[in-house]
């Protein structure tokens, strides 16, 4: 392994989980990794040995995953990959903002976690950047989107999905936080509905450009805009 390898923080008490994570970082990914296995030794270790990318567990001893995440927020836009016991504690920490980049619920399988790390190292190398030849325009006063020029035919609930979700690249939002963004009493509709919407979407999007989506689907959790 050499020292060029990308830098994994793995925060959690579980050892077994974590050396297998451990493993499979270095064996798939390439990666160099770090296991911490309490709470109150992170922030210390995140600023001396600046790991490019943290896999924090929940429930730690020492501090917990939720202040670890706002304390780290503080002085660094690492990467976080919040881990959670239970799918439905995902949309708790959603609506905390805490700044997390993704989510991943246990069990999962350690390829999968490979994955997302994979996924989001690509992403802050990009800076979440439009790519140059980038030619999707959004224009929130005519409420129009285009692509190379060509203007979508999108409904205003596609619109306000496309707008809401492009404002922030990279971030993942609920269904429940899209559903609360585009209408103004969402208990008429429910989470198929939005499904629904994506899905006309994406199309619409993908038929303009080429085949890229921009909108992807984040297991469990929601959507996320990605160029
Ligand atoms: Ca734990």
């Amino acid at each position: 392994m050499n020292d060029s390898a990308k830098l994994v923080l793995v925060v959690e008490d579980e050892h077994k989980i974590a050396n297998l994570i451990c493993d499979y970082l270095r064996s798939i990914g390439g990666y160099r990794s770090h296991h911490l296995d309490r709470g109150d030794v992170v922030v210390d270790w995140v600023r001396s040995s600046a790991p490019d990318l943290i896999l924090l567990d929940w429930m730690l001893p020492g501090t917990d995953g939720i202040e670890l995440c706002k304390q780290i927020r503080a002085f660094s836009q690492v990467p976080i990959i919040m881990v959670t016991a239970r799918v439905e504690e995902i949309d708790r920490l959603l609506g905390l903002e805490l700044g997390a980049d993704d989510y991943i619920c246990k069990p999962f399988s350690p390829r999968e976690v490979v994955a997302r790390v994979k996924a989001q190292l690509r992403r802050s190398e990009m800076h979440l950047k439009p790519p140059e030849n980038h030619q999707l325009q959004i224009d929130p006063v005519k409420f129009q989107a285009s692509i190379h020029g060509e203007v979508l035919k999108l409904t205003p609930v596609e619109f306000s999905l496309l707008h809401c979700l492009s404002e922030h690249p990279g971030r993942v939002f609920s269904r429940e936080q899209l559903m609360n963004e585009i209408y103004n009493d969402y208990r008429i509709v429910s989470d198929r509905t939005v499904d629904t919407h994506i899905k006309n979407l994406r199309k619409k999007l993908a038929d303009a450009a080429r085949g890229n989506e921009f909108i992807e689907s984040v297991y469990g959790v929601g959507y996320r805009f990605t160029y």
